[in-house]
């Protein structure tokens, strides 16, 4: 049985992963990110090789290997006791990406709920990136044309994916303003899709 899910989805730098990890502070979520998953694979090791040598050049890693990576990851929660698929729902923060991911992780996660962070202007997604590099030293965050590559795949490939499910499912948060009015405006929405689940 597939496990329920919220999507958490936005470009680059709009702020799903600080929203996400909030979001699983603050209610029974399980924030897991995929971008996460895969700088957690040794770089040493034959995934960590085949995986850095897409996201440093900004460039998706191909649909079969990323559903792979995600499917035995939540199934070593599941063994771990660490989620529970009948009780708990996940929060997804960078899957799916793609519309081919759509399909591929049905099987896998039921996505109820979509959050969409927009950002109107891509100079904030820049400036928020290059910043992060500074402080999580991320080598994709560091340069500016890996991030318009990241940018572009973001605009021809996994904004489709939100074609793929039904609009009445999906939220639009204003992405531009500060943290703490994203949160508290996701925050919002989450509690108004579970009043009428
Ligand atoms: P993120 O931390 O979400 O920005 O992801 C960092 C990098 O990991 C991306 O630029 C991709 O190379 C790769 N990645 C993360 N999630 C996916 C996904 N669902 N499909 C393909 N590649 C992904």
């Amino acid at each position: 049985m597939a496990i329920s899910a919220v999507l958490i989805f936005g470009a680059p730098g709009s702020g799903k992963g600080t929203v996400g990890a909030k979001l699983a502070a603050t209610t029974s979520l399980k924030h897991l990110s995929t971008g996460d998953i895969f700088r957690g694979i040794a770089p040493s090791s034959e995934s960590g090789k085949l995986l850095a040598s897409y996201s440093s050049k900004g460039l998706l890693v191909p649909d079969e290997a990323t559903v792979k990576i995600f499917e035995r990851y939540v199934e070593g929660l599941v063994n771990t006791n660490k989620l529970n698929p009948e009780k708990d729902t996940l929060l997804l923060d960078g899957i799916p990406r793609t519309v081919a991911q759509v399909d591929l992780i049905r099987p896998i996660v039921d996505v109820k709920h979509i959050f969409v962070l927009d950002i109107q202007d891509e100079a904030t997604i820049v400036a928020r990136l290059l910043n992060r590099a500074k402080i999580e030293g991320r080598k994709d965050d560091a340069d500016e044309n890996v991030i318009k590559n990241r940018l572009n795949v973001y605009k021809d490939s996994t904004a489709k994916v939100l074609e793929k499910y039904d609009p009445k499912i999906i939220s639009h948060i204003v992405g531009d303003n500060t943290p703490d009015e994203v949160f508290c405006d996701v925050l919002r929405a989450y509690v108004n899709f579970k009043k009428n689940a």
